[in-house]
């Protein structure tokens, strides 16, 4: 393909992808088709001679679009948001375009240097402490990792090499193997999966300890969980906070734990994967309160600030740890410029990187914060509305407090109950939701997702669940 027929292509996408967006609300959110619907619809062979390229966008709507899910139509309610604006997908245009490889700073510097700036406007639009930030002049600084799941890996693995050295200095005569052998980290039981899996990646033990009944996990059962251990000959290294579980949106106590992880000398880790975006307003800060003893800090722009899938924000007060850990300097990638910029690659588990830093550069200038402190306002309000038509419905009960852009409902009555209503809600095809369960109670989560939300919309899939409850509870009358 040549320049004349790139711009006529990118330019005929440009209109389908305004189009698509914008006429989003009018798509059924779920698709119908079965597994398999694909393979008969596209030849079995890769084409021989060149098509051209309104072949393929004859092909989009026949072909894709009846086998996607709208995670932007204002009817899809599941799991959390995944980001989408404009300036962030020109952004990706953007990055496609230059496709650097930025493992290095001299591998093409805007990529790091736009980074390392970005990660501080945003570290300062979170009102993120001064250590965590490239401007203090200090070590620490920020990176963009592809997911929260990579940052609470590498998060791990930093604390793991320091423990490691600080036992090894204590105890010249045990072997490496030894002290890993007693490595044990801490998470809620109610903390995302992926930080089971870091451990398990990691190859070190992860306790998951018990919440408090309002699902957060507190200082004392750290505390409790760490002397036990030290008891038991056990050393102690991580400890992961969630603001913001994925079940149902709670809080840890940032605060006690942060205390308790600094007596013991213990590497904190916070994941605030989807409500950390909130951060950039106010008045929700006191959910972050103690973030100053953390080690580490995540969250996810893809998720909750319009930057589009992948842009994993973490800060790292020491980010020594990670780099001299993982330090293998083949002579191909040394450069001159060594240590006067970071080389991103020692920041993470892969070489190669993107030039993200584009997306978040776009979407702070274009939208600038007032608008996305605005979106972030408007999104819960709208699952405080969700929540006051559900609450006045006496058939229903509230299971969580609603903090963010997440509302945790049932119907008052039996599990069964609830997964025939989900069931129902899902299966009437105009809104998609998915449930959760915390301590064999059962329950639906609606979350607030679409940039294009509205609360006509609230309203909209508030009489969806009502339908679908009266369905439910009709035929249970019935039987
Ligand atoms: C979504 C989520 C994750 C995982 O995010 P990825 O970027 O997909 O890895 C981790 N923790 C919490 C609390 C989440 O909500």
């Amino acid at each position: 393909m040549e320049a004349p027929d790139f711009k006529d292509f990118a330019k005929s996408m440009v209109d389908y992808i305004a189009n698509y967006l914008e006429n989003i609300r009018d798509r059924p959110v779920l698709p119908t088709i079965e597994p398999g619907y694909l393979r008969p619809l596209v030849p079995e062979r890769a084409p021989e001679r060149a098509e051209p390229w309104t072949a393929i966008m004859e092909d989009l709507e026949r072909v894709v679009m009846p086998g996607v899910t709208h995670w932007h139509s204002p009817r899809f309610h599941a799991y959390f948001p995944t980001a989408n604006s404009y300036p962030a997908i020109v952004a990706d245009m953007l990055s496609g375009a230059i496709a650097c490889i930025g493992f290095t700073w001299i591998a093409s510097p805007a990529c790091t240097e736009l980074e390392v700036v970005m990660l501080d406007w945003l570290g300062q639009m979170l009102g993120l402490p001064e250590q965590f930030l490239a401007r203090s002049g200090g070590e620490g600084g920020g990176v963009i990792q592809g997911t929260a799941s990579e940052a609470t890996l590498v998060a791990l693995l930093a604390a793991k090499s320091r423990m490691l050295q600080r036992t090894k200095e204590q105890h010249p005569e045990w072997t490496e193997a030894e002290i890993v052998s007693k490595l044990v980290g801490y998470c809620n039981k109610q903390a995302h999966s992926s930080v089971e899996r870091a451990g398990l990646l990691g190859g070190v033990r992860l306790r998951q300890l018990r919440p408090d009944d309002r699902h957060r996990l507190r200082g004392d059962a750290v505390r409790d969980a760490i002397d036990e251990d030290i008891r038991n000959g056990l050393i102690p290294f991580y400890v992961v906070a969630t603001l913001g579980t994925t079940s149902s949106c709670s809080f840890d106590a940032l605060q006690e734990i942060g205390e308790v992880c600094r007596e013991r000398g213990v590497w904190l880790h916070v994941d605030a994967a989807y409500a950390g975006s909130a951060f950039i307003c106010p008045e929700y800060r006191y959910l972050m309160a103690g973030v100053e003893l953390a080690d580490s800090f995540n969250f996810n722009p893809h998720k909750w600030m319009l930057v589009n899938f992948d842009c994993s924000a973490m800060w790292l007060k020491e980010p020594r740890w990670v780099v001299d850990a993982f330090n293998v300097d083949p002579l191909y990638l040394k450069h001159e410029q060594q240590g006067s910029a970071p080389d991103y690659r020692h920041w993470q588990i892969p070489l190669g990187r993107r030039f993200r830093a584009l997306k978040l550069w776009f979407v702070l200038r274009l939208y600038g914060v007032e608008n996305l402190q605005k979106f972030i306002r408007n999104h819960i309000a709208q699952a405080h509305l969700f929540e006051k038509l559900c609450a006045a419905d006496e058939r229903f009960e509230i299971v969580e407090e609603v903090i963010m852009g997440l509302v945790c409902f049932r119907l008052k009555g039996s599990n069964e109950l609830n997964e025939e209503l989900l069931k129902r809600i899902n299966g009437r095809g105009k809104i998609h939701l998915v449930p959760s369960k915390i301590d064999d109670v059962y329950f639906l989560r609606l979350a607030v997702c679409s940039r294009f939300s509205d609360d006509n919309d609230i309203h909209f899939s508030w009489q969806e669940v009502k339908d679908a409850a009266d369905e439910v509870l009709k035929t249970h009358k019935d039987k």
